[in-house]
Formats: structure tokens, C-alpha cells, sequence
């Protein structure tokens, strides 16, 4: 049942965060904030107390019918699709004032959900939401076709051809936990910049900081059924976004194996799909880089985030005369980083979003040793409360080896040297994914040599990590289908239409 107190005292929490996590968490569908039809709540935990934070809606079909029928009639018959575009970029930009006014409460909120510092949250986290939502507001009014130039060969007759970009309606749109907030603009600013309409469902284990957004969504102004949050779980939730009738896009951010699950249910009613999954990114440090980046670089890629982030850096490649260099770097910066929970000023590392991940990276732990691997820091569990793992580093894994090929999504690397600069593209493409990947050089030429060879939808040269909503975002082959962000990202959310006239 729906309950209104919070489970566990969490003493530290600020008045504004303790307020918000001791009210229910409801749906909001139509403009309402409701319970689930069904009256059910699911719990979302702490994962470095273990601690419950609270109870949340648990949406399901009939909710998402609801929320579909809601999106439809905004769509048809509200105004966002049809309110001048500079409307839509303002209310746009005044939900980002209103996400930046709340960095403080929304950071801590972040932390507490999905176990991630504070400090970064309030860095990284808050920022790229407000900028993603900024971003978008300003492509609000400049979404437009094109007048294209025909050859029409009718004699004595002449026409006007041009395209229009139009919103593609109601669109389903399913996120990760491991940047809940940012994966929460990054699907619902595009969308509605173009004028579409959202049924977003965040994930099960990080829902709090979606009901914060949503909430000063609708502070801003942003009219009734135009931003629809299920809360609940992907099996239901989230497959009755994906099959409705009325949705006509799906764009999807999880793993590659839900994926071609999603992708294959929305072909059924054709609608567009974008995706953006999973990754085995490689960071590739040559003999000439600057070590003491490429030492830090490598370290950052792999062990920010606790190792949660599609494009972390999960497969390092060294150039041998170096390789020792770098895995001593390595080794020092795992040993001595600080793991603790994300409140607390003085952790480095947090822990892993919950149990299931946590269980999940120490089993790939466990077969990296099995499968022959050679433990350089880390390697196990850390503490006995909160779902820490140490920072870990393998190397000497066998290419063939689980731990080297599948996606672990934790803090572990797999190391291994290289001796020839024009080999390690094939190396680094010998991976399903191609979501990633960076190179470590002073070498110009070797550097955009990679650049080019490398199969992936992002390659960073002397840093990694670093994003911005104007760069287009997403994967080669499994990877997924489509990009994000910058023109490309708009184009997720309009369709195409030619208009031929004879004049
Ligand atoms: P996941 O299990 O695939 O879940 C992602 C979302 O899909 C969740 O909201 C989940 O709901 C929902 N879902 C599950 N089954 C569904 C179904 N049958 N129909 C519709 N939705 C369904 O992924 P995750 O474990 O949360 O996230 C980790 C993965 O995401 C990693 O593989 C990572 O690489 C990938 N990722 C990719 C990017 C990128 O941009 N490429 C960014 C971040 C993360 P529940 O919450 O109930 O499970
Ligand atoms: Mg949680």
C-alpha cells in the first residue's frame, strides 16, 4: 500500500530531501500525481546502508494505458505541438532555471537513490541535466526542412518542393539507473523541444530524482499530459510502454540484451526505435602519450561512476615499452582510493547501484580469476554493509576469456599490452559492442589514425568521458541504433515530410 513515511531515519539527509523522500511517490499521469491503479509501491534502497529510502508508485499496464491515451489527447488536442516555437523553448528554459535552482536537494537525492558522490552529482550529474535541457530548448525554434531542388521534366510546368519536420507524436521512453536524472533530459528535452509528448519510465532502482524532474516540470508550466512518469518495473511497465498502439516511437537507454528485446516488440507495430546500450569501451595508451594523463585518464574511464557508465573504459590497451609504467599508475591510484558512502566528503568511490549488480560484478570477479586472469589491485568485496567493490585490475586475461569479452558494468578492467601500433585497431574492434573509446598519443597522425579505424560512435583522443548535448551520442554495431544529442538527436523525434506542389 501507498505509504507516506520514509522506512529508515536517514540523519543526514537536508530538511528539503528528507521532506521530499517522506511524501508519497506517486505517478504522474495527465497532469495528476496519482497512485498505481493497483495501489502498489515497490521500495527503492540506499546501496550504501542497504537501508530502505521510501515507497514508490508501481505503475503497470492499465496505468500505462492511462498515460498513453493522456499523451495522445496531448498531442492531438492540447497546445505543446501547436504552441509557437519560442513558447516551447522558454517553458523548456524555465524548468532548467528551476533543475539548477534545485542542484543542491537534487544532487543529494541522486546520491542517495543510486549510491554516487554527492560532490559529483552536484558537479556532473545536475549540470549536464540543466545544459542537455538548455540545449534542446534552443533547437525548439530552429527545427526545420528544407526547399529541394526537383527535376520534374512536365513541360511548361514548374514546382515548389520542400520538406517539413514534423513531431512524431507519443513517445515511449525506458532508462538505466546509472544517470538517472541526465538520461532523464537527454530523452525528455529532445522529445519535447520537437513537440512531442513523453511516457517516461525511469528505472526500478533509481526513481526519486525522475519525480523531482517531473515535479518541476510541471512548475515551470509545462502543460497536462505532456510529460507522463511511470514509475515500476520493466517487465511490465515497461513492455506495456513499448507495445501500445499509441506510442509511436520508443527510445530506449539499458542493456544491449533488453534491448534487441524492445527493439523486436516495437517493430511489431512498426514504430521508430532508437537504442542505446551496452558497452566494452577501449582506452588505448601509446608509448609516446603523456603518461601521468593517459595513468590518470585510464583510471577516471574505468573507476568513475564505480565503473556504471556505458562508455567506461573496460579494456585497456598499452603499448609495451610503457605497459609496466602504466600498471604500476594503475595499481597506486586503486589501492589507495577511498570507498565510501556518497554523502560522506571524504569517499572516492561509492557503491554499486544494488545487490543484483553487486553479486553480478564479484561473479565476473570470480571468472576473471577462474578463466586464468591475473589480479593486479582489488578483487573482491569491500566491507560488509553497502554494495562496495574494489577498485580492480586484471590483466593477462585470455581473449576468449568472459571477463575480457562481456560487459561487466563495475569497476573492473581488464590490461594488456600491445606491440604494434597499426595492429591495436583490429584489437580494439574485436568486441560485439562499439559504443566508446579513446586513445592516449602525442602522435597526430596516429591519433586520427584510430580516430578512424576504431568502430565506435565516440572516440575521444587525450581524454575520456567528456560529453556535450551538441555531439552526437551512440553505438556501432551492438551498441545500438541510432545517435543522440545535436541535430541527431532531433531527428529521433521528427519525421520527415516532403511537400511537391505545382505552381
Ligand atoms: P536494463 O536492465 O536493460 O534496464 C533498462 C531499462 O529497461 C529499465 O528501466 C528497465 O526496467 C527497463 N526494462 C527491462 N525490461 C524491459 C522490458 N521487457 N520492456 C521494456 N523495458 C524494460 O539495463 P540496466 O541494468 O538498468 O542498465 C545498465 C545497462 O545500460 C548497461 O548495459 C549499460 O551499458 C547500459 N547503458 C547504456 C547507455 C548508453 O547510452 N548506451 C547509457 C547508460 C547505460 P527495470 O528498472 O524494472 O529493470
Ligand atoms: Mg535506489
Amino acid at each position: 500500500m501507498e505509504s507516506a513515511a520514509s522506512v529508515f531515519e536517514f540523519a543526514d539527509l537536508s530538511p528539503a530531501v528528507s521532506a521530499f523522500v517522506a511524501k508519497p511517490k506517486r505517478l504522474y499521469i495527465d497532469g495528476q500525481w496519482v497512485p498505481a491503479a493497483s495501489g502498489k509501491t515497490f521500495k527503492t534502497m540506499d546501496p550504501a546502508s542497504e537501508q530502505v529510502i521510501c515507497e514508490v508508485a508501481e505503475g503497470d499496464r492499465e496505468d500505462v494505458e492511462r498515460a498513453a491515451r493522456a499523451a495522445h489527447k496531448a498531442f492531438y488536442e492540447g497546445e505543446w505541438s501547436r504552441m509557437i516555437p519560442a513558447a516551447r523553448e522558454s517553458l523548456l528554459l524555465k524548468w532548467a532555471d528551476l533543475v539548477e535552482a534545485d542542484t543542491e536537494s537534487l544532487a543529494e537525492l541522486e546520491s542517495l537513490d543510486n549510491g554516487k558522490l554527492v560532490r559529483y552529482a552536484k558537479r556532473i550529474d545536475v549540470p549536464a541535466t540543466v545544459q542537455l535541457i538548455r540545449y534542446f530548448a534552443g533547437w525548439a525554434t530552429k527545427i526545420g526542412g528544407t526547399t529541394v531542388n526537383v527535376s520534374i521534366g512536365i513541360p511548361n510546368t514548374e514546382f515548389l518542393a520542400y520538406t517539413l519536420r514534423q513531431p512524431v507524436g507519443v513517445v515511449g521512453q525506458i532508462i538505466p539507473w546509472n544517470f538517472p536524472m541526465v538520461m532523464a533530459a537527454l530523452k525528455l528535452a529532445p522529445a519535447l523541444a520537437c513537440g512531442c509528448t513523453s511516457i517516461l519510465k525511469p528505472a526500478e532502482q533509481t526513481p526519486l530524482s525522475a519525480v523531482r524532474l517531473v515535479e518541476l516540470a510541471e512548475e515551470a508550466g509545462i502543460p497536462k499530459g505532456v510529460i507522463n512518469l511511470i514509475t515500476g518495473f520493466g517487465e511490465t511497465a515497461g513492455q506495456a510502454i513499448v507495445e501500445h498502439p499509441l506510442v509511436r516511437k520508443v527510445a530506449f537507454t539499458g542493456s544491449t540484451v533488453v534491448g534487441k528485446h524492445v527493439g523486436k516488440v516495437a517493430i511489431d507495430s512498426l514504430k521508430r526505435v532508437s537504442l542505446e546500450l551496452g558497452g566494452k569501451s577501449p582506452v588505448i595508451i601509446a608509448k609516446d602519450a603523456n603518461l601521468d594523463d593517459a595513468i590518470g585518464g585510464a583510471a577516471n574511464a574505468i573507476f568513475f561512476n564505480q565503473g556504471q557508465v556505458c562508455v567506461a573504459g573496460s579494456r585497456l590497451f598499452v603499448e609495451e615499452p610503457v605497459f609496466d609504467d602504466v600498471m604500476s599508475g594503475l595499481k597506486e591510484i586503486a589501492g589507495s582510493m577511498k570507498l565510501g558512502g556518497g554523502r560522506n566528503p571524504d569517499s572516492q568511490m561509492g557503491p554499486l547501484v544494488s545487490k543484483e549488480q553487486h553479486d553480478r560484478v564479484l561473479g565476473y570477479i570470480d571468472s576473471g580469476r577462474r578463466e586464468g586472469g591475473e589480479v593486479v589491485a582489488g578483487g573482491g568485496r569491500h566491507g560488509n554493509t553497502g554494495y562496495f567493490v574494489q577498485p580492480t585490475i586484471f590483466k593477462n586475461c585470455n581473449s576468449a576469456s568472459t571477463l575480457y569479452k562481456e560487459e561487466v558494468f563495475g569497476p573492473v578492467l581488464v590490461a594488456s599490452s600491445y606491440k604494434d601500433a597499426d595492429e591495436i585497431a583490429a584489437h580494439a574492434n574485436d568486441t560485439i559492442y562499439g559504443l566508446a573509446a579513446s586513445v592516449w598519443t602525442q602522435n597526430l597522425s596516429l591519433a586520427h589514425r584510430l580516430a578512424k579505424r576504431i568502430e565506435a560512435g565516440l572516440v575521444w583522443v587525450n581524454c575520456h568521458h567528456l560529453i556535450d548535448p551538441a555531439l552526437p551520442f551512440g553505438g556501432f554495431k551492438q551498441s545500438g541504433i541510432g545517435r543522440e544529442q545535436g541535430a541527431d538527436g532531433i531527428a529521433l523525434y521528427t519525421e520527415t515530410k516532403s511537400v511537391l506542389m505545382r505552381i
